[in-house]
């Protein structure tokens, strides 16, 4: 039964471990997949945003460009108004700017035109060693920037010529000839004194419009030109929506490389790499942008409910109060088991007790003629098993009426104890068997004995020797027995009860004999 309940006990606590971690984690799994897409949403959300503010940075462009195509001449104090007006709805863009196409005869002309507000005007370029802006050195055409709003933190960008770089000359050729507006990939901007990174968006304007490629690259007047910071551009639509802890990295991948072009500063944040969520967005301005997102630990913890943990916690709790409570029935059992087992040794130990009452003699303390009636079977089969001599030895005391008569019973009691005592002293095997028969009437059983004749005479002697005084004993002054012996090696036909019989009749005999003898049959 223990060891059933402690099986079952240990089969319940797996059963529910095991139910219980899969429901739990089924729990967490399915929380999981939904602050996954929470997340893509929430990203998706950010990323929309971004596209309308890359869309809308183009309106500053193209309004930009209508300045140009409605005015054979634009002046400076012009373009510094109308971007001042774009600007102020723009907050991602930097600055703007008017590249004209100018041909070398015409760059003596625009240089002493520019020193009249900008006495250090000169067309320049990147000095490839340095890294520093000087000279521009001759070449048949330049795009340099000649209007530049704001100059404020932008000025060294003024004179810089744009078909002085390869990346920035590459995409102002292809706007021109596609009559398109394109952005370029990250560069160093000229304008910034510490390497911080942007691109320019570029719209051609033309002198008359054109339907071939190479028309119309012959024909561009110059570019209108928007320059972006990326960090604020991006932050910016980021932070348009309110959900915090989002990680976002984004690369230009128009190239087929992956340009890193902006990353969530902040590295110290935990991310969550397995929600990892990436999208590509559409291509505009001729460029692919990819972004990847991820969710900080803090979005995710953030989103997360109890309810995994409380199923673990509950099972726990649960797992650990049936362990306690089939604990105490054990040990209940064991307790009850104990109790049952002291019970059953005490029991035992009582009927042992009135098993040898039931044997006894009460007055003799000697074996009883129940008792005897055992033996004598036990010991009967034995002899025919055994082929040995069993002798009986019925023994009565000689007038113990009139002893009884002279001194009375308790007297006769006592009487009756000393020849008990002092029979059993007299036998000297441990298998021999001394049980009151009755009355005054004693017998023993003498297994594997063939004389028992010399056992009788001591016997006889013995009592004779106690010297219990008897008055009226017709045969001696003291107390004296009369016995009858038989003895037989019985086989299986011989009879138990013929055998008694015998003895009998031999006691019978040497009472007729006169008493206090022995007579054997
Ligand atoms: P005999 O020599 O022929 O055996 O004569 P007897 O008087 O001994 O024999 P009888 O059978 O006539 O008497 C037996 C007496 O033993 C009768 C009874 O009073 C006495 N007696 C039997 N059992 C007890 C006992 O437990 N205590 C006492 N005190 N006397 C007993
Ligand atoms: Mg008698
Ligand atoms: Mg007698």
């Amino acid at each position: 039964m223990n060891l059933l309940s402690k099986k079952f006990l240990l089969f319940i606590i797996i059963i529910e471990i095991v139910f219980s971690s899969i429901f739990g984690m089924y729990i967490y799994n399915e929380e999981s997949s939904q602050i996954k897409s929470k997340f893509k949403k929430d990203v998706d959300d950010k990323i929309s945003i971004l596209d309308m503010e890359l869309l809308l940075k183009n309106e500053a462009l193209y309004s930009l460009r209508g300045v140009f195509d409605n005015s054979d001449l634009v002046t400076y104090p012009e373009f510094k108004s109308f971007s001042k007006q774009i600007l102020e709805r723009h907050h991602s863009i930097k600055a703007l700017e008017w590249a004209p196409k100018i041909v070398d005869d015409e760059r003596q002309f625009y240089e002493a035109l520019l020193k009249k507000d900008f006495p250090l005007f000169e067309i320049t370029q990147i000095d490839t060693k340095s890294e520093k802006l000087i000279k521009r050195e001759i070449s048949s055409y330049y795009y340099p920037i000649l209007y530049l709003e704001p100059i404020k933190g932008n000025k060294n960008a003024l004179g810089f010529d744009l078909a002085s770089e390869s990346v920035r000359l590459k995409v102002l050729e292809q706007s021109a000839q596609k009559n398109s507006l394109l952005s370029t990939s990250l560069i160093d901007l000229v304008q910034n004194d510490h390497s911080k990174k942007g691109f320019l968006s570029v719209l051609p304007v033309y002198e008359k419009k054109s339907l071939t490629e190479k028309s119309r690259l012959k024909n561009v007047l110059g570019f209108v030109i928007a320059v972006f910071d990326v960090e604020p551009l991006i932050t910016n639509a980021i932070h348009k929506t309110h959900t915090d802890g989002i990680n976002f990295i984004i690369y230009d991948i128009t190239d087929g490389k992956n340009e890193l072009i902006y990353k969530t500063p902040n590295k110290d944040v935990k991310q969550k790499d397995s929600y990892k969520y990436e999208k590509i967005l559409k291509k505009y301005d001729g460029r692919i942008w990819k972004i990847v997102a991820y969710p900080t630990e803090k979005y995710v913890s953030e989103r997360r409910t109890v309810l995994p943990s409380m199923i673990i916690l509950i099972s726990v709790i649960f797992i650990l109060f049936t362990t306690f409570y089939i604990n105490l029935i054990i040990q209940r059992n064991k307790q009850v088991e104990r109790k049952v087992q002291q019970r059953t040794k005490e029991l035992n130990k009582a009927n042992e007790k009135l098993k040898e009452i039931s044997r006894t003699d009460s007055l003799t303390n000697i074996a009883n003629r129940r008792f005897f009636n055992e033996v004598i079977h036990t010991e009967w089969y034995r002899a025919i098993r055994e082929k040995t001599t069993i002798s009986l030895m019925l023994i009565d005391v000689d007038y113990f009426k009139l002893f009884n008569d002279k001194y009375g019973h308790i007297q006769g009691d006592d009487c009756l104890k000393k020849v008990a005592m002092c029979l059993k002293t007299s036998l000297n095997r441990s298998s021999d068997f001394l049980a009151r028969y009755g009355g005054e009437e004693f017998v023993v059983i003498l297994p594997n004995t063939n004389d028992a004749n010399i056992v009788a005479q001591a016997c006889r002697k013995n009592i004779e020797n106690l010297k219990i005084e008897h008055e009226l004993s017709e045969v001696s002054k003291y107390v004296t027995i009369s016995i009858g012996i038989t003895s037989i090696s019985p086989n299986v036909n011989s009879s138990l009860t013929n055998f008694i019989n015998q003895a009998d009749k031999a006691l019978y005999e040497a009472k007729a004999k006169g008493r206090n003898c022995i007579s054997i049959v």
